[in-house]
């Protein structure tokens, strides 16, 4: 069986019109009005190199609205088959609430899935292609089926999301937030050798180890634990155990790069541990730059805190230094603990649960662009030869970190220091200290606004 696509969304949106450009043939039948009844249709079509099936899931009922049982059946259907999801809205209507039901089926698959806008050609679709992103499906493409625009984009997407199917690392962009705060967190502990990670796993864990053992599905060698914390499970990446699985005897002077990294791609929070006697080495702050660069929560611990003597003075100098060494990440969380003493650990796990839900947050389009209207009064983006540059638009297009979109006339323009200021006003005004933010700059989210 070849990769199979199913091309899902409500009646009359232009599915069969895009399953018919993608086959290359007209297999399909397309109308002009909703309600002509239409089989399943599938065709095999060439995307770039590869072979896939492509399924058309049309098929409604004459005066059917909404989503009719025999609708959700087929769509489901369509679905369970395919390996990517490829899900179609009409942004000259914009999001209806069919297009939510039909969201909620295709993210309860957890199957991959590519969101395209349709009828993208000319002005009118514009506002709906911003209003996509609200379905949490990813960024919209924006196509025009009809007018054969954006189909090439579409097509890389398709090869992109093969080649990931191939290589077994599937992501499933539209997944529920709701149902991955379900799964366990899986948390790391990194830093230099000798700052206490295994004694620190060892403390967390207490009596509470339940299973340790290679974890199938995750890397083929990351080792974890499993622990509850006040009734919520978490994961643990367990450095010491990969450290004997490696059957490293001796510790190594310097903690590799490969392992740090297998480490932080594990987690969705890391604990950078640094040492109260030796903080903020250039390997600590290393690490922490890789850790905002891979867009993990961060939380910083500082161990051994009991062989401080002027506790609270050294608290306050650790923070200035993070804050002077550490301007990327503004407001990061520094939790003082002893793995020897088991002191601090509740702190450090409130902290590890704040960052991880600052971490999947989403924010309301709404409000986002009433914030960016404030900021952009209070200190407009400079002129650029000339011209003023106009934000227009700004909507968040993903958790896990939180990263958002802002459409501007001029895109490179924007100087990064008005970037900057963008992200650290963002991070203020809605409370996400010490979170790895994104923030990417586009022009208009409708390139084919003047093709009517
Ligand atoms: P389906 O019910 O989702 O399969 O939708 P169809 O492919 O049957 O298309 C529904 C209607 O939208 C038809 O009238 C198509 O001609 C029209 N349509 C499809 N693609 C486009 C497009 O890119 N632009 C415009 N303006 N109309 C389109
Ligand atoms: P790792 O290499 O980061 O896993 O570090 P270990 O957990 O093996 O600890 C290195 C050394 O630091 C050991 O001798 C530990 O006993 C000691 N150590 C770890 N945590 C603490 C702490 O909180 N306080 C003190 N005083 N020593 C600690």
């Amino acid at each position: 069986m070849s990769f199979t696509i199913a091309i899902v969304g409500r009646p009359n949106v232009g599915k069969s019109t895009l399953f018919n450009r993608l086959a290359g043939k007209r297999l399909a039948l397309v109308d002009d009005q909703p309600g002509l009844t239409r089989d399943r249709r599938e065709a095999e079509a060439r995307i770039g190199p590869y072979d896939v099936t492509l399924i058309d899931t049309a098929g409604l009922e004459p005066g059917d609205e909404g989503l009719t049982p025999r609708m959700r059946d087929q769509t489901e259907a369509a679905i369970a088959q395919a390996d990517l999801v490829l899900f179609l809205i009409d942004a000259r209507a914009g999001v209806v609430s069919a297009d939510e039901i039909f969201a909620d089926l295709v993210r309860g698959s957890g199957k991959p899935v590519l969101l395209a806008a349709n009828k993208c050609e000319g002005r009118a679709a514009e506002p709906g292609v911003y209003d996509a992103y609200r379905l949490g499906l990813g960024e919209p493409m924006p196509v025009s089926a009809e007018h054969a625009l954006g189909i090439d984009l579409v097509g890389e997407a398709i090869e992109e999301a093969y080649r990931k199917y191939r290589e077994g690392e599937v992501i499933v962009e539209g997944a529920h937030d709701e149902e991955e705060l379900e799964h366990p967190m899986r948390v790391a502990i990194v830093g230099r050798p000798n700052v206490g990670k295994s004694t620190l796993v060892n403390a967390l864990l207490g009596e509470e180890r339940m299973i340790t053992g290679p974890e199938a599905g995750i890397t083929r060698d990351a080792i974890a634990v499993e622990l509850e914390w006040d009734g919520k499970p978490l994961r643990l990446f367990d450095t010491a155990g990969l450290r004997r699985k490696m059957k490293v005897e001796e510790k190594a002077e310097e903690l590799s790069v490969g392992d740090a990294l297998r480490a932080i791609r594990f987690a969705e929070v890391v604990v950078l541990l640094l040492d109260a006697e030796q903080p903020f080495e250039k390997q600590d702050l290393q690490i922490a730059d890789l850790i905002e660069r891979e867009g993990r929560g961060l939380v910083i611990a500082i161990n051994k805190w009991d062989l401080v003597p002027d506790k609270d003075e050294r608290l306050e100098e650790l923070r200035e230094a993070c804050l002077r060494l550490l301007p990327q990440i503004k407001g990061l969380n520094i939790v003082p603990v002893s793995a020897k003493t088991k002191r601090g650990l509740g702190k450090l796990m409130d902290a590890i649960f704040t960052a991880y839900g600052l971490w999947n947050r989403r924010l309301p389009t709404r409000a986002l662009n009433q914030w960016l209207g404030a900021v952009v009064d209070a200190h407009p983006p400079p002129a650029v030869s000339g011209r003023r540059i106009k934000l227009r638009y700004m909507t968040q297009a993903n958790a896990r970190p939180p990263t958002f979109i802002v459409f501007c006339s001029r895109p490179k323009a924007v100087p990064q220091s008005y970037e900057r200021y963008l992200v650290n006003a963002l991070r203020e005004a809605f409370e996400m200290p010490g979170v790895p933010i994104r923030m990417h700059l586009r022009k208009g989210a409708n390139p084919y606004a003047g093709q009517d």
